[in-house]
């Protein structure tokens, strides 16, 4: 099967090649230059569909898409699916992380905990859409570690870890990541479907 990547995140199409083997991604500037890919609502599942659905109607190709992000429980699920906008519209992986810390400053180790949240979609021009869910809970730290990854992924533990998810090599992150998870289960439903 041959797909687009409705997604411009070099990361998350590096590691969405490694769980869809057996689906050629083509680059969305490939076939859609400067499609414009926005996020306005308000849950991953929407967001994800609404990516995937402009990138098949505007490439006539079965697109795949995620929508992930980081949801802190002492800040009420903030950032979610605002993650790459936390710290305003242009920012930065630092900025977002920079914004993070501070507002967990003070609170304690225990009151810390995170998931990762991804999910990932299939949409097909027929109108066909698959669609899986996965999540990865951590907890956030002060201080970054690694240089692996992106994101978020220096200041989080993932459970059962004591290294940052900016520590641990790709190939083993994706064996229990959100985006992992996410699309070993979307490959099992392209494989049924
Ligand atoms: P989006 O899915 O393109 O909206 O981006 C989600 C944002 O969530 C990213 O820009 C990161 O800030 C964060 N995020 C999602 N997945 C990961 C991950 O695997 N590691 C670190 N940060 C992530």
């Amino acid at each position: 099967m041959r797909a687009v990547f409705a997604s411009h995140n070099p990361h998350k199409a590096e590691q969405v090649a490694l769980l869809l083997p057996a689906v050629e991604l083509i680059p969305l500037d490939d076939v859609a230059p400067g499609l414009e890919l926005e996020e306005p609502f308000d849950t991953f599942r929407e967001n994800a569909l609404d990516k995937a659905r402009s990138a098949s109607r505007a490439t006539d190709l079965p697109a795949i898409a995620d929508d992930s992000g980081i949801e802190v429980d002492v800040l009420g699920g903030a950032p979610g699916v605002l993650s790459a906008r936390f710290a305003g519209e242009d920012a930065t992986d630092e900025d977002n992380n920079r914004k993070l810390i501070r507002e967990l400053q003070g609170v304690p180790d225990e009151q810390r905990s995170c998931r990762y949240r991804c999910v990932a979609v299939a949409v097909f021009p027929g109108g066909k859409e698959l669609i899986a869910e996965g999540s990865c809970e951590g907890r956030v730290i002060d201080e970054a570690r690694g240089e692996l990854g992106f994101g978020y992924d220096p200041h989080v533990i993932p459970e059962g870890e004591t290294r940052t998810m900016g520590e641990i090599p790709l190939e083993e992150k994706l064996a229990f990541s959100h985006r992992g998870r996410a699309f070993r289960a979307l490959a099992a439903m392209i494989d049924a479907s």
